[in-house]
């Protein structure tokens, strides 16, 4: 009896701290690893760069955990999520397959998220293999008239639910693009563009330890990085690339406007809202 009263005791005090747990929400992806330039090293299946992008995520997790985190949560956020596996993830890491849907689940509203192997959005100067959410699909995103990529749309929507952008690893041009939202998130910069598929990276030990030490730094600054928002209402233009011009149905789309065969707007009282318009088909 008494033994089964301590057991429930220990499982309501787990669950309790659980709560209390500080868990950061990883993206990652493959084009701002450290050591990929070119276009062939960006496949899922592609084994050094599965191994470059894992050593690069497990360097972080060991840096959060460092920093005082008490979860990490890995998504694989690369080409269809098939870059990443449990066996080879941080063992104290869990990792999220597949889709996040249009929220990216931030209404778990987590302590933090992060960025690693993040790129810059499309037509950036030096960015390496530059592109906003699709390099084949989009040419152009806008958000509220400013150009976009996945670094703005992830921390919007993380800041719509008042999760802050702590890190992010990348290429210069990828740092570069949450400075300039986020002045204070901590920089891991593994690689320097020097042409659409040419760069100057760091050697994968250095970059590893870039990486786990900004980590580190960052867990302090949650609770004094405010997170990123977009005053409402929110207006997202896509202009996607001739390969992908618009289906004529497009313009019975909920919350669209059709502006062109290969641009379409959407309007939301703020950025979920429009995300979730231009996610339903
Ligand atoms: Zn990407």
């Amino acid at each position: 009896m008494l033994r089964i009263a301590v057991f429930l005791a220990l499982a309501l005090a787990s669950a309790a701290s659980a709560q209390q747990r500080k868990t950061i929400l990883m993206i990652t992806d493959a084009e701002g690893v450290g050591g990929v330039c070119r276009q062939d090293q960006t496949d899922p299946k592609d084994a050094e760069m599965r191994q470059l992008l894992t050593g690069e995520i497990n360097a972080a997790v060991d840096g959060f955990l460092a920093g005082g985190a008490g979860d990490v949560i890995v998504w694989d956020g690369h080409d269809g999520s098939q870059t990443l596996s449990t066996l080879t993830i941080h063992p104290k890491a869990r990792m999220i397959q597949g889709s996040l849907g249009a929220s990216m689940l931030m209404e778990r509203h987590f302590a933090a998220v992060a960025y690693v192997g993040q790129h810059s959005k499309a037509d950036v100067r030096g960015g390496i293999m530059a592109h906003s959410f699709s390099s084949l699909g989009i040419q152009t995103m806008t958000l509220n008239g400013k150009t976009v990529g996945e670094i703005d749309v992830i921390a919007a929507m993380a800041g719509h639910f008042d999760t802050p952008a702590i890190m992010l690893s990348g290429d210069q041009a990828a740092a570069d693009e949450l400075k300039e939202i986020v002045p204070d998130a901590e920089m891991a910069v593994v690689k320097e563009g020097l042409g659409r598929y040419a760069c100057l990276s760091l050697s994968a030990p250095a970059a590893r330890d870039l990486i786990r030490e900004a980590a580190r730094r960052s867990v302090a600054k949650i609770g004094k990085i405010k997170p990123y928002k977009i005053p409402g209402p929110v207006t997202l233009q896509i202009e996607y690339t001739t390969r992908n011009s618009l289906a004529f149905e497009a313009q019975y789309r909920t919350g669209a406007e059709v502006l062109g065969d290969r641009t379409i707007r959407f309007k939301g009282k703020d950025i979920l809202d429009v995300w979730r318009l231009y996610r339903s088909r």
